[in-house]
């Protein structure tokens, strides 16, 4: 390499940034750092949310390693790419943060806290008891009562059309935009999975919404939003759920199972499980295909509901769905002798 890139407008703009690239860039830099540290300026250019990257319960610990350059190792369970950073560091025999790095983590965190705050505004609405329609005619049904209904969101210009069928909304994913753009999506069912693979509930769908379907599962159903997400199109479900609930999203990691993660080539590391599980014990004790699983179930009932008329198809998926679970329960019970 004779001439390094031109970062001189980058470093107008992005200062900090344009510092840490250079010390990508410079020359006789270990192998090993300038592998992690090109991975983390990779999922910094990603074009997805930074919440993605940096999750909220991040914002501190980066605040912290910026003021006092003291090792971290709390981090890297929240931010896996700023975690390898340290680990590579960490193998040195004295800790030394290089400075370029502690802005740069000072610099995340105000981007993240920015972002953050401009989204949270309103907290998600308190848990009521709602008189639903029974399953049979609504052709939803969950093991969860509902708690809330899904909000209109006037702010935003597409909300009130769900569908995820026009491109100027469909954000950077070249996998969500090649499945839903083509407008030629039918109806289905959408099933929410535990870990184990057991059906928490399901609701058939006229059209597939794409991100609402999955957004409102979750925030009419569940008190609490839950601490992991597995979708196939998590890169896209993440800013269209903290967009309008950060508060009540701020602790959920929406993740891309390995098995969908292939085609989305364009979205950044931050949004796989791959990414997550070196650090978080907890993804990786958890089965993230567990939806996987489930859906090849499901694969199996498609064709005949496909024959059926509406009323047939509901009572049909949930008599499936009852006896799928009572099979799981009752393995995972024989695997644990009881
Ligand atoms: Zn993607
Ligand atoms: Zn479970």
């Amino acid at each position: 390499m004779d001439t390094l890139p031109d970062l001189s407008r980058l470093l107008a703009e992005y200062p900090v940034v344009a510092n840490f690239l250079s010390l990508i860039v410079m020359p006789g830099l270990d192998l090993e750092r300038r592998r992690v540290y090109r991975e983390l300026a990779r999922q910094i250019a990603a074009p997805d949310i930074v919440l993605q990257l940096v999750p909220h319960r991040a914002i501190e610990p980066l605040y912290e390693l910026s003021n006092t350059t003291a090792d971290n190792e709390w981090l890297q369970v929240l931010c896996p790419a700023f975690g390898r950073v340290l680990q590579v560091h960490r193998l040195e025999v004295t800790w030394y943060l290089p400075p370029e790095l502690a802005q740069l983590a000072s610099w995340l965190a105000d981007r993240t806290a920015t972002v953050y705050n401009r989204l949270a505004n309103h907290d998600p609405a308190p848990v009521a008891s709602i008189t639903e329609e029974p399953w049979q005619m609504t052709g939803t049904c969950y093991g969860l009562p509902a708690v809330r209904t899904r909000r209109v969101y006037p702010k935003l210009q597409h909300d009130n059309t769900p569908t995820d069928t026009e491109a100027e909304q469909m954000g950077d994913c070249n996998k969500f935009f090649k499945t839903y753009s083509r407008n030629k999506l039918a109806g289905g069912i959408l099933v929410l999975w535990c870990t184990h693979s057991i059906c928490l509930g399901f609701h058939t769908i006229p059209i597939a919404e794409g991100r609402n379907d999955v957004f409102s599962a979750i925030y009419t159903r569940f008190p609490q939003a839950p601490d992991v997400v597995v979708y196939d199109f998590a890169c896209q479900l993440a800013p269209y759920s903290l967009v309008r609930e950060a508060r009540y999203f701020a602790n959920t990691r929406f993740l891309i199972d390995e098995f969908h993660a292939r085609d989305h080539s364009k979205c950044g590391q931050a949004c796989f499980a791959s990414n997550v599980m070196q650090y978080d014990e907890r993804i990786r004790a958890v089965n993230t295909s567990a939806g996987e699983c489930g859906n090849q179930g499901i694969g199996r009932i498609r064709k005949s509901v496909s024959y059926m008329n509406y009323e047939h198809a509901v009572l049909y998926t949930k008599a499936f769905m009852d006896v799928w679970n009572r099979m799981v329960a009752r393995r995972i019970a024989r695997q644990q002798g009881v």
